[in-house]
Parts: C-alpha cells; sequence; structure tokens
C-alpha cells in the first residue's frame, strides 16, 4: 500500500518569494541555452563588492576564543551595546528592548509574532520586500496594501495609509529606503505617517536595513526618532550596508513609551528564547561593523551612484519603459507602458534576453501598468549589455 500523499498547510499557498521564484523560469531558459545575467537578487556578494576585513577578523577572533556555544537569547552584551549605540546615533529615543535575529528577517517576524493574531491587519507598502506578506501569511494575518505614488518618486501618502486602517489594524510598516523602488521617504511623510499610528494606535515597524546607502549626500531619517511617544521597532542588519547577507545577522530596536511597549517586547523575548539565539560567533561582527569604519560603505556608494545613473539613463532611453531614479539602497523599478500581466512580460524577456529581473506584482498587488525590478549592484559590464539587450526586446515587444 502506498502512503497517502502529505498534505501541506493552507497557509503556505499564500506564501511567494518571487525573487527566487523567478529562478525556475531563469533555469529553462538557460537550459534553452540561453546566457543568463542575473540582475534578480539582492545579494551584493555576488557582485564586486566583498564584506570588509575587520569584520571578519572579528568572526574569526570570536571562533577561536570558543564563542561557539549559544549566546543569549536576546544577543550578546556587546552586540548590543553596539545596537544602543546605532539607535542612538539614528536619534531612537526611548529605547526599550534590543533583540538581534538571524538577519533582520527573524528580528521582522518575532517582532510580528509577538503582536498579531490570526485575522489581524497590518499596513504594508506597495510594492514592498515581500517577506512582509509571506510573514503575515504564516501568521495567519492580513496584510493591507498601501500604495506608493510613483509620480511622487515612489513616497508613500499618509492619508491613503489612514483610510485603510480598521478596528483589526495592528501595525504600519514603512521600507525606508524601499525595496524594489529605490525610494527615500521625506521627513514630513514620516512625520505624517508617525501620526497616523500615533491617532490609531498602531505600532511602526520601520526597516532600516539600507539606511547608510543613500545616495547624493540625502540623509536618511528614522522613523522612530520622529515618534518617541508611539511604539516603534526599527530593524537594521549586516546583509546590505555591511556586506554580510550569509551570515544572517540582524537586529530590531523596540522603542516608545516603557509602559505601553513592556508586554509586546516581553512576547518578542519569550519567543526569541523558545529559538535559542542568533549565531554566537557573527555577533561578534556586530560591534566591529557598527562602530568600525566606514571606507567600504564611500566605495560602494560610489558604484551604486554610478551604476544607479547608468540605470536610469539607459532605461529611460527605451520607448515604452520610465524609470523613476532610485535614491538608496541598489533597486530601480521601471514601468512599462503595456497591458499585459507583468508575470508573461518579465517570463518572456528572460526567455528572450536571459536578463533575469522580477516581474513587479512579485512585491506586491499588480500595479496598473506592468513594471519589474532590476538590481543595479552589479559592474558595467554587467549592466551594460543587459541594457541592451533589454532595449532590444521592449523595441519589439511594444513596436514603439
Ligand atoms: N528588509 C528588506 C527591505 C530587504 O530588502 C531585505 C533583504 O533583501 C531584508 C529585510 C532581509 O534582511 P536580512 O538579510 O537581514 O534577513
Amino acid at each position: 500500500m502506498s502512503f497517502p500523499s502529505v498534505k501541506a498547510a493552507d497557509r503556505v499557498l499564500e506564501v511567494r518569494y518571487a525573487v527566487r521564484d523567478i529562478l525556475i523560469v531563469a533555469e529553462e531558459a538557460r537550459r534553452a541555452g540561453r546566457e543568463l545575467l542575473y540582475l534578480n537578487i539582492g545579494d551584493p556578494l555576488q557582485f564586486d563588492h566583498a564584506t570588509p576585513p575587520h569584520m571578519i577578523e572579528a568572526v574569526e577572533r570570536a571562533m577561536r576564543a570558543g564563542r561557539n556555544g549559544y549566546a543569549p537569547s536576546a544577543g550578546t552584551p556587546e552586540a548590543l551595546e553596539a545596537i544602543r549605540r546605532w539607535a542612538a546615533r539614528k536619534a531612537i529615543d526611548p529605547v526599550q528592548s534590543l533583540l538581534v535575529g538571524n538577519g533582520a528577517s527573524e528580528a521582522i517576524e518575532l517582532a510580528f509574532a509577538a503582536l498579531v493574531d490570526r485575522g489581524d491587519e497590518v499596513l504594508v507598502p506597495n510594492p514592498g520586500y515581500p517577506l512582509y506578506d509571506a510573514v503575515l501569511a504564516k501568521l495567519e494575518a492580513r496584510p493591507l496594501h498601501y500604495t506608493l505614488d510613483e509620480a511622487a518618486g515612489w513616497q508613500p501618502d499618509p492619508d491613503d495609509i489612514e483610510a485603510r486602517v480598521g478596528p483589526r489594524t495592528r501595525a504600519i510598516v514603512v521600507i525606508n529606503p524601499n525595496n524594489p523602488t529605490g525610494s527615500l521617504t521625506d521627513r514630513d511623510r514620516l512625520e505624517r505617517i508617525a501620526d497616523v499610528a500615533r491617532r490609531h494606535g498602531l505600532v511602526l515597524f520601520s526597516d532600516e536595513i539600507y539606511d547608510e546607502l543613500v545616495f547624493d549626500g540625502a540623509r536618511h531619517v528614522a522613523l522612530a526618532a520622529l515618534a518617541p511617544d508611539v511604539p516603534a521597532i526599527s530593524f537594521g542588519g549586516l546583509s546590505k550596508v555591511f556586506l554580510a547577507p550569509g551570515w544572517r545577522i540582524g537586529w530590531g530596536v523596540i522603542s516608545g513609551p516603557g509602559e505601553a511597549v513592556e508586554v509586546w517586547a516581553a512576547a518578542v523575548h519569550q519567543l526569541a528564547r523558545a529559538r535559542l539565539c542568533a549565531s554566537y560567533p557573527m555577533q561578534a561582527a556586530i560591534p566591529a561593523a557598527l562602530d568600525g569604519p566606514r571606507d567600504h560603505v564611500t566605495e560602494l556608494l560610489a558604484k551604486l551612484t554610478r551604476r544607479r545613473d547608468l540605470t536610469v539613463e539607459r532605461l529611460n532611453a527605451i520607448p515604452g519603459v520610465s524609470c523613476v531614479a532610485p535614491r538608496g539602497a541598489f533597486y530601480a523599478f521601471p514601468r512599462v507602458a503595456s497591458g499585459e500581466p507583468d508575470v508573461q512580460l518579465v517570463a518572456d524577456c528572460i526567455r528572450e534576453t536571459g536578463v533575469v529581473v522580477v516581474h513587479g506584482s512579485g512585491f506586491g498587488p499588480a500595479l496598473p501598468e506592468p513594471h519589474f525590478r532590476i538590481v543595479f549592484a552589479p559592474p558595467e559590464h554587467v549592466l551594460l549589455p543587459a541594457y541592451a539587450a533589454l532595449a532590444r526586446f521592449f523595441e519589439k515587444r511594444l513596436g514603439l
């Protein structure tokens, strides 16, 4: 007798991660003989960027010093102190609780798992990083998507956010700089979003994993710094600014009025204890990174600025394609003047050109016109042929 097929949980039907799912189409194209140019994964280590040596040395020292057991569940004291200084530099105050996670991803998941019940709602940007929808699906909570305004450089609209708040809404997620648009949220919009949270009793989730990757001398403003009277959690990590995504180290800083956040923060730590800890030796890189030199950031920003300029110029030169200039991170989110679904358009693009990008609806509900995300972290000798191939593809496809 054969064993009956093992049923997967229904909640998994809602979990998608387009950035990696697209690789199935890419693999088909590769097997059909296409040479692939990967502009799909936000991992700077795939390209000409390297983890700063002083961070590697700090981890090596920790391993040799025997820090290979379990660490305290919240994080090592040295790491937590460095994160406290990080928060202080960003004027996040009053800090109430700190947590080191296996990536910002885990800190985000723990913070939500400690907050939402089945059926609760969370305001999430569209387009936005798909982890949020995936985590909420796992928790059987519901994302309420607020639309970023492309015509305003992908800024959030605080009135639109407020209009969506209902009795089950618990939190507002802001991703700044944003993935996938590369937009940097203006201070006055952050202030108005904080005010929506204040008036409706919502928790602010501020994803600041790209906080030091901003172009043209712009200054990043921490959302929680504008709202010391509102419960908030700010996320950072080593994956992007510090070029160590494979180390899986991130953190969350809970701020706001002590009495307001006390129960929730305790619940976060209760869940954190149940998963033991983040990697012990890797946490040694946190003080080294946060308190260490930023030469690698200067170099990275110089490269990314050139590549951003090239990206915007080449994409906007394609008839029917338009691209808002990113102000941070390493993503661009161009729009295509077409009526067809973006999944089809992008799949055909990968098959015909070998350029692997991700369809816009991988980052939230489909927008009226198709979009796609490009990672512009690769060097010019990868980007230039990729954009030339995209130009040929769209010229033919759109017939403009
Ligand atoms: N938040 C955003 C906005 C991201 O783009 C990413 C990764 O791409 C993450 C969080 C995940 O960070 P980590 O590698 O620290 O889990």
